[in-house]
C-alpha cells in the first residue's frame, strides 16, 4: 500500500492526507484520517488515528531558536522521524525511509486553541510522539518510547 505517498510537509493536504497521532502506539503518522494505515509497531492493520486532524507542516532547513529542520515522513511505517542522526529503527523492518520534503518544526512556544505541546523526538527509534499522557505508547525497538530534547508545538485544524 502507499505507493504513491512519495509526499511531505505542504504536499500532504493537498492530496487529501494529513497527519495525525495514532492512538496503539503514540507516534505521529500521516494518513488518510482512516485508520489501517502505515506500519504500527503493536500490530493490526496499521496505526488508529485519533483526536486532531493536524495541519500542514512547514517546510524548510532555516532553524531558529524555535524551529527544527531534518524531520521527514518515512515512507515504510508513515511516522514522522528525525532524520538528522540517521535512519533510526522502523517498524517496517530496518530504518526509516525519507520521502518528501524535509519539515521545519516549532518548539518550545506557547501551546494555543490550534497548536498542541507536548510532541517529542523518542531517542530510541527517532519518530515524534504525543508526551503528553503517563503512558508513552510503544517504540519499535520494543518498550515504551523515551523523550528527549524539544517540546514540540504541532498546528492543527
Ligand atoms: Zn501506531
Ligand atoms: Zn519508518
Ligand atoms: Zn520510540
Amino acid at each position: 500500500m502507499g505507493g504513491t505517498l512519495a509526499l511531505g510537509g505542504e504536499a500532504q493536504a493537498e492530496s487529501g492526507l494529513g497527519w495525525r497521532f495514532c492512538q496503539q502506539c503514540f507516534v505521529m503518522f500521516c494518513g488518510q484520517g482512516t485508520n489501517g494505515q502505515g506500519r504500527c509497531v503493536v500490530g493490526g492493520s496499521g496505526h488508529v488515528a485519533q483526536g486532531f486532524q493536524f495541519s500542514n507542516m512547514p517546510t524548510g532547513y532555516t532553524e531558529t531558536p524555535n524551529d527544527q529542520s531534518y524531520w521527514n515522513f518515512c515512507g515504510n511505517c508513515y511516522n514522522m522521524y528525525f532524520s538528522y542522526y540517521g535512519p533510526g529503527l522502523c517498524a517496517g523492518g530496518n530504518g526509516h525511509r525519507s520521502l518528501g520534503a524535509t519539515m521545519l518544526l516549532r518548539h518550545d512556544v506557547p501551546e494555543t486553541p490550534t497548536a498542541q505541546a507536548h510532541w517529542r523526538f523518542c531517542y530510541r527509534c527517532f519518530c515524534m510522539f504525543y508526551g503528553g499522557y503517563p503512558t508513552k505508547g510503544r517504540c519499535a525497538t520494543g518498550g515504551i518510547h523515551q523523550a528527549q530534547g524539544f517540546d514540540f508545538v504541532l498546528p492543527h485544524a
